[in-house]
């Protein structure tokens, strides 16, 4: 679904920063090794006065880190890094940014990696018809601090670009994961009966990670669990998990479909019985000893920033009313899983006669590496009349990209897949501000867990076991 690369330019404002060393770069490495973006002219930006040979030495080890190897694509990156340049400017003054954007060659596309206050000043700085035709801006996470600021974020990006040159990244679902999720929703035919609310119990989307804090505390303990993951990447996968079958994968239908299932999900309160949360206290991972969350360097403590979220989502449309679709995120546990789990119903009634397994159906669609498992009853070996429980498994298509050069890659060619539309965005900020304006009030407890577990003891039974 992609068109010819038609940016000529890559601008990355905020050249020194975090997100363009680790990953950015060598994203784009990897993009170019693999013949993407060809004739690309890399250009840095940012407040640090280096001079050209500074920048081209980041340039060069984020590329080696890229882990690109053999002769395949060594030209194309020799060329970005002999060609590319850097410029020292403050983006938040009015009118250095918008001097550059007139001499680079264009089509350009503005990467914003800059923390989130200083995009948005920098956004405001530019004015109308500064902004050359054809310029793509690219916004990171967090696309506002709420719905009204997303909105406003909204307007003033829509006097500088239209919607389509305005690309809202998440980076978490690759373009193969999401049409992993498409392609087995809507080419097979013996799913769709089935998946509805008359069929399915719950849908559980769950990214629980073994890491801790590791020296972010200052993004991190501003944002929490529920804002850093549940506010986006994981209500974009539930929404793909719940679209109504587009017409096309194409950027119109397939957006269309997503933001009708986003306006009509919900988290309802009592927020105490649909949500809860917690936070890590020091603990074994796997051999590694983490401290309590308070004592991680940068941390405020009174700032009770939750390690661990999980909210009841409700879709209230025809297909899904009733159903529970559970988000769970959180940090420092003992098992990495990354994973959206459809729990069947039981059978209305199993013959008389057979015995064993009495678990319903479980479909489990795995997120990097992409995985799919379908857990059914069968007659197995031994006794005819006793049911055994199998699992069905099979590796889905992956990337040979990381998930920033797929998503620079969507950037250069025009393509939305992975980018999100605006109203979506501010729709995502809808869902979550209630349950955010509940946990500031402590209308739920905090609760702990110890680094290493799966989580409070409490949560044991929780469905999103
Ligand atoms: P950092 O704080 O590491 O980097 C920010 C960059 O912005 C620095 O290069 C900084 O330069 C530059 N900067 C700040 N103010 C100005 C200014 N007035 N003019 C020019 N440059 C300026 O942040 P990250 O790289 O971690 O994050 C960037 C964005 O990416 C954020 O929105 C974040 O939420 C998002 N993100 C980050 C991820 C990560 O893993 N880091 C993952 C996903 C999203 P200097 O230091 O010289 O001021």
């Amino acid at each position: 679904m992609t068109s010819q690369t038609t940016v000529k330019t890559l601008l990355i404002l905020g050249a020194s920063g975090d997100l363009t060393g680790r990953l950015l770069l060598p994203g784009l490495a990897r993009l170019v090794a693999t013949g993407g973006a060809p004739g690309l002219k890399l250009v840095g930006a940012g407040s640090d006065p280096w001079t050209p040979e500074e920048w081209r030495d980041r340039v060069r080890s984020a590329f080696a880190d890229a882990g690109t190897s053999g002769t395949a694509g060594a030209e194309a990156l020799a060329a970005v890094e002999k060609d590319t340049v850097y410029h020292q400017l403050d983006v938040t003054a009015d009118g250095p940014l918008a001097a550059l954007l007139a001499e680079l060659e264009g089509p350009v596309a503005v990467y914003f990696a800059l923390p989130p206050h200083v995009s948005q000043k920098a956004c405001e700085v530019l004015h109308p018809g500064q902004v050359p035709d054809g310029t793509r801006l690219v916004m990171e996470k967090p696309f506002g601090s709420g719905e009204e600021s997303a909105r406003e974020l909204n307007r003033t990006l829509l006097t500088l670009v239209p919607e389509d040159h305005i690309h809202r990244v998440d980076h978490f679902l690759g373009k193969a994961t999401v049409l992993n999720i498409l392609g087995l929703r809507f080419a097979n035919n013996f799913l769709e009966p089935v998946w509805n609310r008359e069929h399915v119990a719950r849908v559980e989307i769950i990214f629980d990670e073994d890491l801790a804090l590791e020296g972010r505390a200052r993004y991190y303990d501003g944002a929490g669990a529920l804002r850093d993951m549940i506010q986006s990447h994981l209500l974009q996968i539930m929404a793909l998990m719940a679209i109504e079958p587009p017409a096309t994968i194409g950027e119109r239908d397939l957006r269309d479909a997503i933001a009708a299932v986003l306006r009509a999900s919900s988290i309802k309160a009592p927020y105490e019985t649909s949500t809860r949360r917690a936070r890590y206290t020091a603990g074994n991972i796997k051999g590694r000893q983490v401290p309590d969350y308070v004592n991680e360097e940068g941390v405020d403590s009174g700032r009770n920033t939750e390690t661990l979220a999980e909210v009841r989502v409700d879709i209230d449309n025809w297909r899904w009313k009733g159903v529970p679709f559970i988000l769970r995120s959180g940090k420092a546990l003992g098992d990495q899983r990354k994973v959206a789990v459809v729990t069947f119903r039981p059978v209305p009634h199993l013959p008389k006669g057979f015995t064993g397994v009495d678990i319903p159906n479980q479909l489990r669609i795995g997120f990097g590496p992409d995985t799919l498992e379908l857990d059914v009853d069968v007659n197995g070996p031994g006794d005819i009349f006793s049911l055994d429980r199998t699992t069905l498994n099979a590796q889905l298509n992956a990337s040979d990209l990381l998930p920033y050069g797929e998503v620079l890659e969507g950037v250069l060619t025009g393509d939305p897949l992975l980018s999100v539309r605006g109203d979506t965005a501010e729709d995502c900020w809808r869902i979550v501000e209630p349950v955010l304006k509940a946990w500031s009030r402590d209308a739920v407890p905090l609760e702990e867990y110890d680094a290493g577990s799966s989580g409070p003891d409490r949560w044991s039974e929780s469905s999103a076991e």
